[in-house]
């Protein structure tokens, strides 16, 4: 982590400490640095209000103005300043999820500790803060969150919370599904995430969950959960979740934990081609029509079922030394197709066409060039002048 970034943040300190308000570094930036973790991004919890907030500062973004949240940039960094939840930071540091994420560092260096995060630290543990019950009620997604440390930094969930968890399970379904994907990613992508699924599986929340449904036969599988920790991304876990599980329409599922279009476009590619891949490893068109970042997404999966390790310098020199990597780098166009179709209707021949020669020119059955292509659109009978 950046001295630099921490340094930063407590300039905004000061310049709020300046207007006469209290400001504090909070949460994940504190654990993280207690834990000698990188730190990605730093909370600010303040006193100030964001109208305050917004005078103190030139460079500001509004994204959640109603949960008292202000970006502040400075310095070429964005932090996220907070007024206090209740009126005094003790209070703001008890509606927070769990101990180890109720601590502040003080400019001067010091931690202010109420809840005990260190002690927790020290022994691993993820504990709710004073009453884990009345924490998963306020805001029953804290209790995926538990899991998400779990996997994240390999704590274990100490015994009040996890009874906690098991209580009030049935609250997850109040918590909007962005939310909960979100948490998942992060559970997925941790280093510990085995064992973040053992202790969700034994809890009663996976079932109350009805999303998780099409997949839950997989999670409960340990070789599996291992195995998507050498995954990259959560692109190629949900492909090989979903493949596992042989869930028969990957788009309506994907939609339903709301993922990008982005994710659930690649997804959808890469299950179609996996059965061919697990065969035949990669074609021309497999390559071409993935493109080179999916190929490599594709490349983890599919060296993953096969119980091989991933060969992506293979895959991607494979990728560079195809003839076109772009319908826009053929040597022919619609234009020159509608010349050579004559009389047909070329509207709903020319996307053929194209497609054709795109084909013929990937798999090398013709050179890209316009006098060959022509010549073997002539040749094949595929345009008539
Ligand atoms: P990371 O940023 O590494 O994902 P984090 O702990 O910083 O982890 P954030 O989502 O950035 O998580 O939240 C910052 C802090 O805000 C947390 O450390 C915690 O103190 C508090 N917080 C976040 N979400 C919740 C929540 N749902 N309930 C209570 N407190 C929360
Ligand atoms: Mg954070």
């Amino acid at each position: 982590m950046s001295t630099n970034f921490f340094k930063t943040a407590n300039m905004i300190v000061e310049k709020i400490e300046d207007a006469g308000f209290e400001a504090y570094i909070v949460g994940g930036a504190v654990r993280d640095h207690l834990l000698n973790r990188g730190v990605h991004d730093i909370d600010i919890t303040t006193s100030a209000p964001c109208e305050k907030i917004k005078e103190i500062f030139s460079h500001t973004a509004d994204v959640a103005l109603k949960h008292g949240t202000v970006i502040v940039c400075y310095n070429g960094e964005a932090f996220e300043v907070t007024t206090y939840r209740g009126q005094t930071l003790i209070e703001d540091l008890k509606l927070r999820d769990f101990t180890i994420n109720a601590m502040v560092l003080t400019k001067a260096g010091d931690i202010i500790d109420p809840y005990l995060g260190r002690e927790d630290i020290k022994h691993r543990l993820i504990r709710g803060v004073v009453n884990p019950r009345e924490r998963f009620r306020e805001d029953p997604l804290r209790m995926l969150r538990s899991f998400r440390f779990v996997s994240q930094l390999g704590f274990s969930i100490d015994q009040t919370t996890f009874a906690a968890i098991q209580s009030e399970s049935s609250q997850i379904t109040k918590v909007a599904i962005e939310r909960i994907a979100s948490e998942f990613e992060k559970i997925f992508l941790g280093a510990n995430a085995k064992k973040a699924f053992q202790l969700l599986n034994s809890s009663s929340i996976s079932c109350e969950i009805p999303q998780l449904k099409e997949i839950s036969k997989s999670l409960s599988d340990d070789n599996v959960i291992f195995s998507i920790s050498s995954l990259k991304n959560i692109t190629e876990v949900w492909s090989l979740l979903l493949f596992i599980s042989e869930v028969q329409d990957c788009q309506t599922f994907l939609r339903c934990w709301k993922q990008p279009k982005k994710v659930i476009n690649e997804v959808d590619s890469m299950i179609s081609r996996l059965p061919m891949l697990l065969k035949r490893g990669f074609n021309e068109e497999d390559l071409y029509f993935l493109g080179l970042e999916t190929v490599e997404k594709a490349e983890r999966v599919r060296a993953l079922l096969k119980n091989e390790a991933p060969n992506i310098h293979k895959v991607t020199s494979q990728y560079y030394s195809l003839p076109i990597k772009d319908k826009k780098q053929l040597a022919i166009n619609g234009t020159d197709i509608i010349d050579l179709l004559k009389d047909e209707k070329p509207k709903e021949r020319i996307g053929q066409v194209i497609s054709l020669v795109e084909k013929a020119v990937l798999t090398q059955v013709v050179e890209n060039k316009k006098k060959a292509i022509i010549h073997w659109l002539r040749e094949e009978g595929y345009v008539n002048a």
